[in-house]
């Protein structure tokens, strides 16, 4: 047995006499096409690459365990939370959003940070990111959003004046641009990053009580980040350097952890509470809902193979276990659909019987059947529709979420921008801080913003002024604008700004 794996076989096991010399009609050819394996070789090879993901492209990840450290069976009938000490294994993806699959790093981005829970009632997916908000509150404008990240379409290079040209044309990405270009948005690889879920999500108990909760997963190793100037010299020296930290960091035995926490909100405070729940732009401060921690999660093993096992890996907000459901933000709901959609595109039909995304603490039973690359039983002799009377997987009512009472006009309702839009993003400049960061956000965003056309630098300061006037004033001064300008532009309605800077 082990000599037979030691010899090289084709990918139908045939046994190979020699893998330097094609097959040829005397010693300088031509090649002979009944050389199978150099043709099968050959039409391998062209076809080793999948479609990059069109977001989150760059990616590391590795598996490790979470341990329940308190019994929240009161909030949720999760079983995976119902124990203290209850271990669930984990893998966990992170990445940058914005690049390509080869590029730094080190980028400013925010981070993607997935984890996929390998409980006993299925794979629970939390796809997060290394920031609590987002820039965007409405899924229609995320392809949009997302194009102004990537190359401009003329140059195929980035464009700062298409990146600020969307953002100041939608204001209510303040917070998140905030985070973004603080030091966070350059974190010192993917150990010293925390992790949110931003969405908020639901919790539900044995009773059908309902909670709202968001997630956090707070590093171990302390947040540490780059600066500008870090990030930039690590791009063009190490562009893998968040890949390789975390990678060496386990395969030496220093598994990165986190503290994994939510916040809890009873249901009946959504309904008057201060910002709307399912306005992802916003965080609950700390006052209202403190951090009650549920587990922690540690990483503790690499991957074999990174393409089987990290690109491969598919994460989608719709996957839920008892007790967890989504929340009736909009943009949650669309990543419900879109993500398995894209799964479906980049890896086929039958993506979820990969080893990295089956269920392992169960298995999965349903009618699904056939389909590009089926590579388990496909059901066997069993039945293959429902209902049937011979003794095939039946739904479970048990686990149904309790019933949701929902109303409303069908329209296209637009979220009004507010002057409260504009607080949260201010409370981090003014309040969370200090100097040293107020000065990095500062000059990272001039250095940024600085390559734009004037006018749009001008209806992105106005932007800042009404999250801050010394926000906006710094950011003018580094920009050598006038700040007046930009205080009269901040006072004006964004219909009205847009118009005054017009092209
Ligand atoms: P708190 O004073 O209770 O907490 C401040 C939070 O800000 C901490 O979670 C801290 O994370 C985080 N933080 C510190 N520096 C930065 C930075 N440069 N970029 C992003 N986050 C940072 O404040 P509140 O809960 O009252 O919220 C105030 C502001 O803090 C919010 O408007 C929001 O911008 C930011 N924030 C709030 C979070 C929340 O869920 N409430 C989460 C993250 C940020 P850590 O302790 O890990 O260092």
């Amino acid at each position: 047995m082990a000599k037979d794996k030691k010899r090289l076989t084709t990918a139908s096991g045939l046994p190979v006499d020699d893998d330097q010399n094609t097959l040829t009609a005397g010693p300088k050819g031509p090649a002979l096409m009944q050389d199978v394996h150099v043709m099968e070789k050959l039409a391998h090879f062209n076809r080793e690459r999948i479609p990059e993901r069109v977001v989150h492209a760059k990616g590391a990840g590795a598996y490790g365990v979470f341990e329940c450290t308190a019994d929240m069976s009161k909030y949720t009938r999760a079983k995976f939370l119902a124990k203290a000490g209850k271990k669930t294994d984990v893998f966990a993806r992170f990445s940058t959003v914005g690049g390509e699959k080869g590029s730094a790093d080190t980028a400013r981005d925010p981070r993607g940070f997935a984890v996929k829970f390998y409980t006993e009632e299925g794979n629970y997916d939390m796809t997060g990111n290394n920031t609590p908000v987002f820039f965007i509150r409405d899924p229609s404008k995320f392809p949009d959003f997302i194009h102004t990240q990537k190359r401009n379409p003329a140059t195929n290079m980035p464009d700062p004046d298409m990146f600020w040209d969307f953002l100041s044309l939608t204001p209510e990405s303040i917070h998140q641009v905030t985070i973004l270009f603080s030091d966070r948005g350059t974190p010192d690889g993917y150990r010293h990053m925390n992790g949110y879920s931003s969405h908020t999500f639901k919790w539900y108990n044995a009773k059908g009580e309902v909670y709202w909760v968001q997630y956090h997963f707070k590093t171990e190793q302390g947040i540490r980040n780059l600066t500008r100037q870090q990030a930039g010299k690590l791009a063009g020296e190490d562009p893998d350097y968040a890949t390789r930290d975390l990678r060496e960091a386990i395969a030496k035995g220093d598994y990165p952890s986190w503290r994994v926490c939510v916040q809890i909100m009873p249901a009946k405070d959504a309904k008057t509470y201060r910002w709307n729940i399912n306005d992802i732009t916003k965080v609950w401060p700390h006052a209202d809902y403190p951090l009650v921690e549920i587990g922690r999660m540690t990483l503790n093993r690499n991957p074999d193979n990174y393409f089987a096992e990290v690109e491969q890996a598919a994460f989608s907000p719709g996957n839920f276990v008892p007790g967890i459901a989504a929340s009736a933000d909009k943009m949650l709901q669309a990543r419900v659909v879109s993500y398995h959609d894209a799964h479906l595109y980049r890896l086929g039909t039958n993506y979820q019987l990969l080893s990295v995304n089956a269920p392992k603490a169960c298995s999965a039973h349903n009618y699904q059947r056939d389909g590009y690359m089926r590579c388990d039983d496909n059901g066997k002799g069993g039945p293959n529709y429902w209902p049937n009377s011979m003794g095939g997987p039946a739904p479970d009512p048990s686990v149904a979420e309790p019933p949701i009472e929902l109303e409303g006009v069908a329209a296209r309702h637009p979220q009004e921008l507010t002057d409260d839009d504009f607080f949260q993003a201010g409370e981090l400049y003014r309040r969370v801080m200090t100097n040293t960061d107020r000065e990095h956000l500062v000059g990272n965003i001039v250095a940024h913003l600085g390559g734009t056309q004037k006018r749009i630098q001008l209806r992105q300061c106005a932007i800042f002024y009404k999250a801050d006037a010394d926000y906006g004033t710094q950011v003018a001064k580094g920009l050598g604008l006038n700040v007046s300008e930009v205080k009269k532009l901040a006072a004006m309605s964004q219909e009205e700004r847009v118009k005054a800077t017009a092209a």
